[in-house]
């Protein structure tokens, strides 16, 4: 009897583990007992071995850019160290020529595939500034791919509008648009949003503007925030309802579990979170993650930007198999005072390299670019 079928055997979350390993993937109550169980290295070992079954010892990482291209927001999410309301001495919007400088530079100087645009909900903001832009991107630096725009967002822009949400995805996927990221999900149950963020979109509509987005060929990413108010129970719910779509819609490219960084939010005023859940926690999430989304989603993302990148090496092997992105000029959890959040493509080759691991560079839709 190997030595893991062994540790299986002795575990109270044995069955799910070895379930796992056969093909069946955790619902819900699974989910939760895993999430209640101390067991993370044994949920590692499953989640390292799953994610080697299909990369092998490989894991990818994408050259890219963040453009947070306002900070003005009107929707005061509780967990956000980063945005300003409108008129206030801070806020700045981006204009169409810095897009184009800030892409020129990272462009001439990085090579960069993927530009993230996101940004605060700016309700000056109409359709045409972003359809300018994605074109702008789209004609002047055809190498760089436009993943922009979380579902929030999109529904701002429907709101300044005065039209639907697939209206807004039609028109900005002409001009250019992608990809989604799978921001401001954080975790979809309404309850938690009602503390966290209750001026942003419900779980619902967030479900929705996605599934909009993959009937029309927009694929996304999906993240889930936790180590704030929620519970274990919550969680497992939020983990089950990416899920149920995907089996829907298949268009959800990756996972990205990240933890809620509190330094400088409301939250940590309010002293409704002191600290930053940490590394074991991390990897509880990712090896979760693989586990729940096995043959299902087919990346699940190392989150380093929150956890830093010993955390990333570790990361990769409990079920991650892609570093994430380079983030130059990423400005959200810059704010928080999060490490330092400029990070090159030599450094993540390195970093990856250092495990014994090789390195892909990937596009916006995760096909490899470039073997390292
Ligand atoms: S997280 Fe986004 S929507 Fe919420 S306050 Fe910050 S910028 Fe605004």
């Amino acid at each position: 009897m190997s030595q893991l079928t062994q540790q299986l055997h002795h575990s109270g979350i044995g069955d799910i583990l070895e379930n796992s390993i056969a093909g069946k993937r955790p619902g819900h109550d699974e989910c939760l007992r895993l999430l209640d169980s101390n067991d993370v290295h044994l949920m590692g070992l499953v989640g390292g071995h799953l994610t080697r079954k299909k990369f092998g010892k490989k894991a990818s990482f994408v050259n890219n850019m963040i453009l947070n291209y306002t900070n003005v927001c009107i929707t005061d999410c509780k967990f956000c160290a980063f945005y300003r309301p409108p008129g206030h001495d801070e806020s700045y919007t981006v204009s169409l020529e810095q897009v184009e400088s800030r892409l020129k530079a990272a462009s001439d100087m990085f090579g960069i595939t993927q530009v993230m645009f996101q940004g605060g909900h700016n309700p000056k903001l109409g359709i045409e500034y972003y359809e300018d832009a994605f074109r702008l991107i789209r004609k002047k630096f055809p190498k760089v791919g436009v993943h922009a725009l979380s579902a929030s967002e999109i529904d701002m822009i429907s709101k300044v509008e005065h039209t639907s949400t697939k209206e807004v995805l039609v028109r900005l996927k002409e001009a250019g648009l992608q990809s989604i990221p799978g921001a401001g999900a954080e975790i979809l149950v309404d309850s938690v949003k009602k503390i966290i963020s209750p001026k942003k979109i419900s779980s619902d509509t967030w479900l929705r503007i996605m599934e909009e987005a993959h009937s029309i060929d927009i694929p996304a990413s999906a993240t889930m925030m936790y180590g704030h108010v929620e519970t274990k129970k919550e969680i497992a719910e939020h983990f089950v309802k990416i899920a149920r779509l995907q089996e829907k819609t298949g268009g959800f490219m990756a996972f990205i579990p990240w933890s809620f960084e509190p330094n400088n939010t409301l939250m940590q005023k309010e002293e409704t979170v002191k600290y930053a859940a940490g590394g074991t926690e991390l990897l509880k999430m990712i090896a979760i993650s693989r586990i729940m989304y096995d043959g299902l989603i087919p990346h699940i993302q190392s989150s380093w930007l929150t956890n830093g990148i010993s955390m990333a090496q570790m990361a990769l092997q409990y079920g991650a198999d892609d570093f994430g992105g380079t983030l130059l000029g990423e400005e959200v959890v810059s704010c928080t005072g999060a490490r330092s959040t400029e990070l090159t493509a030599p450094k993540i080759i390195d970093a990856v390299k250092q495990i014994g691991y090789q390195v892909e560079e990937r596009d916006n839709f995760y096909n490899p670019v470039k073997t390292h």
